[in-house]
């Protein structure tokens, strides 16, 4: 029987284990975290806003029929099967509107579980899993190195396996880099980082939007030559913070019991460096840095859109209140900290947005920085024959349901090749 490790039990994992669990194959699942329960295991722990799209996701092309499957196995392993949904620009007149003003609109079907709900999603699927008395789950294993030798690849705890599925997510980054640093080879593309803000306004101001679309999904050319998009919109949701090794950036989320007065979502820069810079994650790293350098440790900054657009210091709040708990975040001016380019970009696309969306530029609406979406490197899957990387940490996906997807697609790959 064939041995394969994955590393890592996240959302890839979980796809390539749903397609491979039945066949003829010893499966090890090492994972970093303590146990099912902890905070820090898999990326389906926050939101959970599934979505079937050919527009976003990830850089690969995954079928529509395959997508709204896996949102179907995932919905199937709540509790009580209740999901909140939408469809972004499904509606001609919305789509026409935000078209004449410049920006592209961005299809998609919306599936939200909701953060409540996903840990017992996440639950679910391990003990169905665990039926299979081929599939072993190795808790407390974090595997710092994979060796890839002629006919068998082999892990920093001594074990040979005949195949290598490495699933470790964006936070398996330290992983990554030691593989990429013994094998460069791999590395196909590194040039992207998308830095910008995370906007908050009351619910009514997108009360339109967010009952006709849940999320709305849109692109915008600036004329600074930056591309500007919304990400992660959450309809009476909560702004959080996200701790890195050695910064701290904001992030947002909706609950589908608990529910906040406020919309969030991202506004954000994608910025492609070129010649001779070749270190987004550096560039993107050292900007959120300076912000929490103004902040203060393990803070983000807050300010108003009228003096983040004025360059001025929040010094007071006026009729909305964030989300964000207080001793998480300091008044301050996120001009300080962000590139002019950056921030007339999305100076820009609020004021546009404004003259569709009346009172998303409000003065008293909130701004909170930085706000950063890295893209892992593109690696090379073609590389080697036994050692294959699938989601997020392999560049292609950068969604629950992508990342699903590819997993997957790699078993059934491999299935197809033992055959
Ligand atoms: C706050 C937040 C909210 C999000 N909300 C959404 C959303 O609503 N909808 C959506 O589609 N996407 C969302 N995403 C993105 C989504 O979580 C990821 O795209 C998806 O989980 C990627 O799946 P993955 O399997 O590649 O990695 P992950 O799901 O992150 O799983 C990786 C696993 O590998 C483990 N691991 C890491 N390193 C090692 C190691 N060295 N050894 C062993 N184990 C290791 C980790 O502990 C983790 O359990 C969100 C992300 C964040 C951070």
């Amino acid at each position: 029987m064939n041995k394969i490790a994955i590393i890592g039990f996240g959302a890839a994992a979980i796809g390539f284990i749903e397609k491979i669990k039945d066949q003829d194959f010893e499966i090890h699942v090492f994972e970093k975290s303590k146990d099912i329960y902890s905070s820090s295991i898999s990326g389906i722990r926050a939101d959970g806003k599934l979505f079937v799209s050919n527009e976003m996701g990830g850089d690969i092309y995954i079928n529509r029929e395959l997508q709204k499957q896996l949102v179907d196995y995932y919905i199937s392993h709540t509790d009580n099967k209740t999901v909140e949904t939408g469809q972004s620009f499904s509606s001609e007149k919305f789509y026409n509107q935000f078209y004449a003003k410049g920006f592209q609109p961005i299809t998609s079907d919306f599936y939200h579980i909701g953060t409540d709900q996903l840990k017992e999603v996440l639950y679910n699927i391990y003990e169905n899993f665990k039926l299979y008395k081929n599939v072993h789950f190795h808790f407390n294993q974090e595997i710092t190195q994979v060796e890839n030798h002629e006919n068998k690849i082999k892990l920093s705890n001594g074990e040979v396996f005949d195949k290598v599925v490495v699933a470790v997510g964006r936070s398996g980054h330290k992983l990554i880099k030691k593989t990429i640093t013994d094998y460069p080879e791999l590395i196909l593309d590194n040039t992207k980082v998308d830095l910008g803000i995370r906007y908050e306004v009351p619910d009514h101001v997108v009360d339109e939007l967010n009952k006709e679309m849940y999320e709305f999904k849109i692109r915008y050319k600036s004329k600074t030559g930056y591309t500007v998009r919304t990400f992660c919109n959450n309809p009476s949701g909560y702004v959080v913070t996200e701790n890195y090794d050695d910064f701290t950036t904001v992030n947002g989320h909706a609950k589908l019991k608990q529910k906040s007065k406020n919309t969030n979502f991202a506004i954000l820069v994608t910025i492609k460096l070129t010649e001779p810079f070749n270190d987004p994650i550096g560039y993107g790293s050292y900007i959120a840095k300076m912000s929490n350098l103004l902040a203060g440790p393990d803070k983000v900054i807050l300010q108003t859109y009228s003096h983040f657009k004025n360059s001025k210091r929040t010094k007071n709040l006026y009729r909305v209140l964030p989300t964000l708990e207080e001793d998480k975040y300091i008044l301050g001016d996120i001009n300080l900290a962000f590139p002019r380019r950056i921030m007339e970009s999305i100076i820009e696309f609020i004021e546009t947005l404004n003259e569709i969306v009346p009172g998303i530029a409000n003065p008293d609406n909130l701004v909170y920085a930085p706000e950063i979406k890295f893209y892992s490197n593109a690696l090379n899957n073609e590389k080697f024959p036994n050692l294959k990387f699938v989601g997020d940490c392999s560049g292609a996906t950068r969604s629950i349901i992508y990342a699903t997807a590819h997993g997957y697609l790699m078993a059934e790959e491999m299935i197809a090749q033992r055959k």
